[in-house]
Order: C-alpha cells, then sequence, then structure tokens
C-alpha cells in the first residue's frame, strides 16, 4: 500500500479524543489527547483494540506509531532538551525552558536512543500482563502460553550458545555471534559542541563476532555502512550478512548466533 493510502487508512481508523482521564493530584493528565484504534472484524464490524494490537496486527513494530502520529524524528544519545535549550539561549532565545520544551516535543522530536530495542513479544506481554492479569503471567490463557514458548525457546538457544562459545572450534569452522550495534551519528566528538550542532550521518554496524575458546578465535568481522548506502531494513540488514559471508568465502562450515529476544541479556 503506497504511503498516502495507508495515512488514509490511519485516518479513518484512528480517532483522537481529547483525554479524559485526571491525575491524582486534580489537574488533567499531561497528555493532552488520546487515540482509540479499531479494526473491523470478520463481520466488518469495528471494534475497538489497544493500540500495540492495532499496531502489530497491521505488520509494524508495537512502538512504532509514526503513521498515526506522522513521522517521528530523533536526536542522537549525546544531545539533550537542557543542551539544545542552552544553545538557543545564546542564539538569543527570550523563551521559558518549559516553553521550549513543549515546541521540542509538538515538533514530534525525540530522544529515545535508537538501537536499544525491547524484543517484540516480551514487549506485547509485558503490556498484556499489565491489562489483563494484574501483573502476573496466568496459566490457561493462550497468548501467555504462546509467549511462555517463546521465553523457553530463547532460554534454550541462549543455553546452546553459551555450550558453543566454551567448545574449541577447528581452523575450517567459524562460529559468530551477530549484534547491530547501536545507532551512531557522525561526526561523534564527546565534549565537542560544535560537533554537535551540525548535520550528521547516521551510522549502522553490524558486528560478527568470533566466539570459542581462546586458540582458534578469528577476528571480528564489522560491516559498517551509512544511511547514504542503506537503512536497516531486513533486506538491508541481509546485505551485511552477504558482505560478512564474502569475508570467510573459503571457511568450511559457518555458524551464526543471532539473538532477537533482547531482554534474555
Ligand atoms: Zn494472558
Ligand atoms: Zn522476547
Amino acid at each position: 500500500m503506497p504511503y498516502p493510502e495507508k495515512r488514509s487508512f490511519m485516518f479513518h481508523s484512528v480517532c483522537q479524543v481529547p483525554t479524559a482521564k485526571v491525575c491524582g493530584d486534580g489537574k488533567p493528565s499531561r497528555r493532552g489527547r488520546s487515540f482509540i484504534y479499531r479494526l473491523k472484524d470478520e463481520d466488518q464490524v469495528p471494534q475497538q483494540v489497544c493500540k500495540m494490537f492495532f499496531l502489530s496486527t497491521l505488520g509494524y513494530h508495537p512502538t512504532n506509531d509514526s503513521l498515526v502520529l506522522g513521522y517521528r524524528r530523533y536526536l542522537p544519545s549525546d544531545i539533550s532538551m537542557k543542551l539544545i535549550y542552552a544553545d538557543s539561549i545564546e542564539k538569543d532565545n527570550k523563551c521559558s525552558y518549559e516553553s521550549y520544551r513543549q515546541a521540542v516535543k509538538s515538533l514530534n522530536i525525540s530522544f529515545t536512543k535508537l538501537g536499544e530495542e525491547q524484543c517484540e513479544s516480551c514487549l506485547l506481554q509485558e503490556q498484556h500482563v499489565k491489562a489483563d492479569h494484574q501483573g502476573e503471567a496466568a496459566v490457561n490463557c493462550p497468548q501467555c502460553e504462546k509467549w511462555q514458548i517463546h521465553k523457553d525457546s530463547a532460554t534454550g538457544s541462549r543455553l546452546h550458545y553459551q555450550s558453543d562459545a566454551e567448545q574449541d572450534w577447528p581452523e575450517d569452522t567459524s562460529t559468530r555471534s551477530v549484534d547491530l550495534q547501536k545507532v551512531i551519528m557522525l561526526p561523534r566528538m564527546p565534549g565537542v559542541k560544535s560537533a554537535v550542532f551540525t548535520r550528521r550521518i547516521v551510522a549502522y554496524h553490524e558486528t560478527f563476532a568470533s566466539v570459542g575458546k581462546k586458540t582458534n578465535k578469528k577476528n571480528t568481522i564489522s560491516v559498517v555502512w551509512h544511511e547514504g548506502i542503506a537503512g536497516r531494513s531486513a533486506a538491508e540488514i541481509t546485505s551485511a550478512y552477504a558482505a560478512a559471508l564474502e569475508k570467510e568465502r573459503d571457511i568450511k562450515h559457518i555458524v551464526y548466533w543471532v539473538d532477537n529476544c533482547s531482554s534474555q541479556n
């Protein structure tokens, strides 16, 4: 579906209402608006669903609400609200910190650290347990059972990985643990302000670290690219694998360990 159609689908499925909730101290909730999400059931009757269910049913990451809220932009982790406010004061800005903060927020700019993503299944489960079971996973619930299988399999793979990490691998076998590192914005020079307030480029780094006992450990392979070359969609990440495999084309056996449940670490 092209982007304009997606937006129009969102427009008809999501409606915005003023927040009804009032916080404990009697003041209205800080969130000025709430969203109601609807999906049609088998009989084409719209049903209200939660945001996470809505987004994941449509195939998005449960925290990726950019299609609902519009494009969200991120600032790198070495920039803080205080830092950019101080910079604006130097440039003759007269508004208060609070109004400045509100303005940044209304532009959909966020300070969330990219790359530190949670496991999707575990995130959904966390919300589900909070909403439906007062914080404890239940026994006879299909969703909880599904997550338990996910967790057991993640624990199982971790055990296998650990035993691989303790093995002595022969010369013709390359066993590696693969991980996408936190997104870096270049140039990155901690403490140097002119390097912060400049146009920066997003860089990605996929590491293929050799695992196993010291004797036959191989060099780490790092595949590095920037946003001008590719992003980090599945297809683009696959190219990083291809590049890494190319480096070891003469190795007979290659084992890659890829962790998709990051909450296990
Ligand atoms: Zn449950
Ligand atoms: Zn998980």
